[in-house]
């Protein structure tokens, strides 16, 4: 079987993509895997994209400026994460121990509990709302779901917990891109097609859903939900989205962080990423802030200000950046809320089939939810 990919912007990579801007090479917003993303990694090896390669593959070791770190041991599961838990610093042994049990319990409850429950109300229920939920709980939420806990699905929280931390020990591993995005899977993806027999076209908006089914046995729809209801009205659903900012700030090449990724939880900055530690230029930081807030009322100018200040008051006075480029992605994701509508891969129309983060059953949408939902698609049709 042959395919062509019909891409409307002029380079692939989607929401995960190279971005070219003022004559600098950046990515449209800083992404991080995790190990549980088995079908993203098998796709990668598949187009011939190593991944040991093109990703750094870290330990799990979630660090604060603040002090809070949790770091898993080289054990095997359960008891790497049993261990991270029971010696993470900034915690007392009362909220050690709880998260343990809540890992317990919801592993007794197969990672689900009622469709519409919050990650708020869950964590809430089980004694893992302080501390705990302000370093662990609450940021892993955010950065998964890119939904806010009283808002997030704690079911689709919970699938990434039981793939990740409640998975083996490298499931739980970060992997953090060494390569711009589109060179991290979209491009070798586009020469595996090639070689065969397939094709990626870019500048090629779709807009005749009708002529692309004469001409083709099968369609599939891989685009966002917004974008769908212009092909195929009705069936996405009334989703709203939520942002994700990144805010590269250019130093000095000698300014580094120790690690390649530090947690802040004062101000608007949720993590902030050493680029220079993972490929890309000395002293370029990005400070990630994935869902809504306040941050969406500043300036750009504003925004990079305050995260100059942020990352000034944890790291030790910074020198003016050099340069700083602020990437707002308004519509990152949709919201990923309790029994929020998952279409699935089928369409009224028989030769027809969806795809896209937003489609898959369980997952929240991330770049793994968006490859499932491809292969679930794809073998429809095969
Ligand atoms: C800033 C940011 C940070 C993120 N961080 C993470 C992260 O750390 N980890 C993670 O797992 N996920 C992350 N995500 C989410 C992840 O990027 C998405 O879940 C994933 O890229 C979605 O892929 P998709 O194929 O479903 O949709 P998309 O990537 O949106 O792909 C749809 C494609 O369809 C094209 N298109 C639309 N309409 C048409 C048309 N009519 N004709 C032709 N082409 C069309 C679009 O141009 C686009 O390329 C992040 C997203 C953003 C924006």
């Amino acid at each position: 079987m042959r395919a062509t990919v019909f891409e409307s912007g002029p380079l692939p990579g989607g929401r995960a993509r190279r971005v070219t801007t003022a004559g600098r090479t950046l990515d449209n917003g800083q992404h991080i895997l995790v190990g549980a993303y088995t079908a993203l990694l098998g796709m990668m090896r598949t187009a011939g994209a190593d991944p040991d390669r093109l990703l750094l593959r870290l330990p799990l070791e979630l660090r604060y400026a603040q002090g809070f770190r949790l770091r898993a041991p080289a054990l095997p599961a359960p008891l790497h994460l049993a261990v991270a838990l029971m010696t993470a610093s900034g915690l007392g042994w009362r909220e050690r121990l709880g998260a343990v049990s809540f890992m317990q319990a919801m592993k007794k409850k197969r990672f689900r509990v009622e469709d519409h429950v919050s990650v708020a109300t869950l964590m809430e229920a089980h004694g893992q709302a302080g501390t705990i939920g302000k370093y662990l709980w609450y940021p892993l939420c955010i950065s998964a779901l890119n939904t806010l806990p009283q808002f997030a699905s704690a079911n689709a929280f919970l699938a990434v917990l039981r793939d990740s931390l409640g998975g083996p020990r490298s499931a739980s591993e970060l992997l953090i891109p060494r390569v711009d995005l589109t060179a991290l899977f979209p491009e070798p993806a586009a020469a595996w097609l090639a070689e065969h027999g397939g094709e990626v076209r870019c500048g090629s908006p779709v807009r005749d859903l009708e002529a692309l089914r004469r001409d083709y046995s099968h369609v599939i729809l891989a685009v966002g939900p917004h974008q769908l209801e212009q092909l195929l009205p009705g069936l996405a659903g009334d989703y709203t989205y939520q942002p994700i900012y990144t805010v590269y700030l250019k130093f000095p090449a000698q300014v580094k962080l120790d690690l390649p990724m530090l947690g802040l939880s004062e101000g608007v900055v949720q993590w902030v990423f050493d680029r220079g530690q993972l490929g890309g230029e000395a002293g370029l930081l990005a400070c990630v802030i994935s869902a809504q807030g306040d941050h969406q009322q500043m300036q750009q100018d504003e925004l990079a200000t305050a995260c100059h200040h942020e990352l000034s008051a944890v790291l030790g006075a910074l020198p003016m950046p050099e340069w700083t480029q602020v990437i707002a992605e308004k519509r990152a994701t949709i919201t990923c809320s309790p029994g929020v509508k998952r279409p699935g891969p089928g369409t009224p129309l028989p030769n027809v089939f969806l795809a896209g983060d937003y489609t898959d059953p369980e997952y929240p949408p991330t770049l793994e939810a968006a490859v499932l939902s491809g292969i679930r698609a794809a073998q429809l049709i095969a």
